[in-house]
């Protein structure tokens, strides 16, 4: 049985593991944490077609909790601070929790095969093996390699040393609140963008596991270099990815106050009232190919889309399954079917890059001025964005 080692063991290496080990492989996934990584909280939002699919395939539950999405409104602030609706559309995502995605995927996985606080140091093939060196000391060999391992890809770096990732020139914050807390709810049973100055604020309900029901938000802000270095807490941001909440000092606190000020006092109650917002950096980056040898990228290990996609489950989920289907039609021959998934994963994780960059330009770094937008100017606006691209959550609607 051939031997099959992930490095990371979150969405994209679960997915991953789970549809290896049940076509007969011999599966380990090496995950860093020491803790179980079902505490995010945040929500995903996924194509309906692709639910539907787990769901067929036994990887997902057909009641694992999930809110449809079939339209979004995008929203200035009036002279009063009232919320000023100014372009409608339909679309058509489906909003789950985090933790209920790793969950569906966690629990699937053969007894065994996930290995915490298990954390790969070094990488190295030849042209019958690969052989990975953990920071405890172990060795260890297998067949084949998937490295899963998110932004700061060990497997990436490794097979192409040039891949840097690029920056945005703006961050992330991001939270959850309970809908209990919201006033004004039935304002956010669509996927709402918020049009303010320096970026926007996307918000959307994601369902929690116990039946209760939260606000999801992400609020861009486009910053200059020191600014974000000082929001940060750095010199150099492009080594940080995220800011944890407990992270979080005075400054921040008013910062976060000040971009609230902006907005209708709805959405400014939501942001202020959220527990732990915490701080996300926005980077994307390609890399020149997903198979090299023995080994494979899959995840943000591999292309990273800038997040206004909500593609980066998606993708990694989609890896998994097309991977699976390329094995079954190649009678399980691992180089034949990597050979063909590589080919067609990677046009979609292009377009996805693509796109992304295309949505971060029109959403945040080079916007029109939104209080002169109107439902005709908007639909003109989007017809320009989208030209020749697709994007999952329109093109259901199609
Ligand atoms: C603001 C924002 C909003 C988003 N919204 C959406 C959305 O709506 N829809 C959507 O589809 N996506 C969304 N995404 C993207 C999505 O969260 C990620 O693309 C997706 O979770 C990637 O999963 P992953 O498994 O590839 O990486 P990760 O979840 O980062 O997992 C990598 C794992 O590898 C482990 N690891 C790393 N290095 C090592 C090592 N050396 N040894 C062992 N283990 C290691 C880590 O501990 C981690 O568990 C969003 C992202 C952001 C920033």
């Amino acid at each position: 049985m051939q031997k099959i080692a992930i490095i990371g063991g979150s969405i994209a290496g679960n997915a991953m593991g789970l549809v290896l080990s049940r076509l007969g492989f011999d599966v380990t996934i090496y995950e860093r944490s020491g803790a179980q990584l079902d505490d995010r909280g945040v929500g995903i939002c996924i194509p309906k077609d692709l639910r539907n699919m787990l769901v067929q395939n036994d990887i997902f539950d057909s009641d694992a909790k999930y809110i449809e999405i079939i339209d979004r409104q995008f929203i200035v602030s009036d002279a009063k601070r009232n919320a000023d609706v100014f372009w409608q559309q339909p679309v058509n995502v489906i909003a789950h929790n985090w933790s209920e995605i790793y969950t569906q995927l966690y629990k699937r996985l053969p007894k065994g095969i996930y290995r915490q606080d298990a954390s790969v140091a070094h990488i190295e093939q030849d042209q019958n093996k690969v052989i990975l060196s953990l920071t405890n000391g172990q060795t260890v060999e297998a067949d084949w390699l998937f490295c899963c391992d998110g932004v700061n890809s060990l497997g990436r770096t490794t097979l192409f040393p040039q891949s840097k990732l690029n920056e945005a020139p703006y961050i992330a914050w991001r939270g959850v609140i309970a809908k209990k807390h919201v006033s004004e709810p039935p304002l956010f049973d669509r996927l709402n963008y918020f049009c303010y100055e320096y970026g926007h604020v996307v918000t959307y309900y994601i369902p929690k596991q116990d039946g209760s029901v939260d606000l999801n938000w992400v609020l861009y802000q486009k910053v200059n270099q020191a600014h974000k270095n000082k929001l940060l807490n750095t010199n150099n941001s492009n080594e940080v990815t995220s800011l944890a909440a407990r992270e979080l000092q005075p400054m921040h606190f008013e910062e976060l106050k000040k971009l609230a000020n902006m907005m209708p006092e709805v959405f400014a109650k939501v942001i202020l009232d959220t527990p732990k917002p915490f701080i996300q950096n926005i980077f994307d980056t390609q890399v020149p190919a997903l198979k090299k040898g023995r080994i494979c990228l899959s995840g943000d290990a591999a292309f990273i889309s800038r997040p206004h996609t909500a593609s980066g489950a998606t993708k990694a989920l989609q890896s998994a399954l097309i991977l699976f289907q390329q094995l079954q039609e190649n009678q399980h021959d691992l180089d034949r079917a990597t050979e063909q998934w590589a080919k067609i994963q990677y046009d979609n994780e292009r377009k996805l890059y693509e796109l992304g960059k295309i949505f971060g330009h029109a959403l945040v770094t080079d916007t029109p001025e939104w209080q002169l937008m109107n439902q005709e100017k908007m639909d003109q606006w989007w017809v320009d964005i989208m030209q020749n691209q697709q994007w999952y959550a329109y093109e259901a609607q199609k």
